[in-house]
């Protein structure tokens, strides 16, 4: 998984896009270095860049392509990362929203979305006991993103 840059952001850490997302195709685009997530999120709001403008993102399972729909949510929560557990349920809830509204064009079965929400929901839960915050699980409750359509 890696955010191909549009162009070069010179502003960013940036490597090779192929050494993060194998057999995409990518040759000498350049991506976000997989370490300076945080560090982009801060830097894209204090330019004013739009992560669309900088970024595609390239993925090549569904895995990754949750993951990497997390992390874009996160670019958009700049600053201090305090609540951890809101701010990942946040980043979830975002990317399992586009996967649902998007699942026939991602050729996503929905019992395969449903593993993933189920998955996003016990991590949450995790990061929430870890932080000893009650956890509602009513938050990731497939009926909240049923609604959903396109
Ligand atoms: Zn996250």
């Amino acid at each position: 998984m890696a955010f191909v840059m549009r162009e070069p952001c010179e502003f960013l850490p940036r490597e090779l896009a192929h050494l993060h997302a194998f057999g995409l195709g990518l040759k000498n685009e350049m991506a976000l270095s997989p370490w300076a997530l945080d560090d982009a999120t801060d830097l894209l709001f204090e330019r004013g860049a739009r992560p669309s403008e900088c970024f595609w993102l390239a993925a090549d399972n569904i895995n990754a392509l949750f993951w990497g729909l997390h992390d874009w949510a996160h670019f958009h929560n700049h600053g201090p990362f305090v609540e951890r557990a809101w701010t990942e349920l946040q980043c979830d809830v975002s990317a399992l929203a586009w996967l649902w509204i998007n699942r026939r064009d991602a050729e996503l079965d929905d019992s395969v979305w449903d593993r993933m929400r189920r998955e996003a929901a016990d991590l949450s839960r995790l990061r929430f006991t870890a932080e000893g915050l009650a956890f509602d699980a009513d938050m990731l409750a497939s009926s909240r993103f049923a609604s959903l359509t396109r």
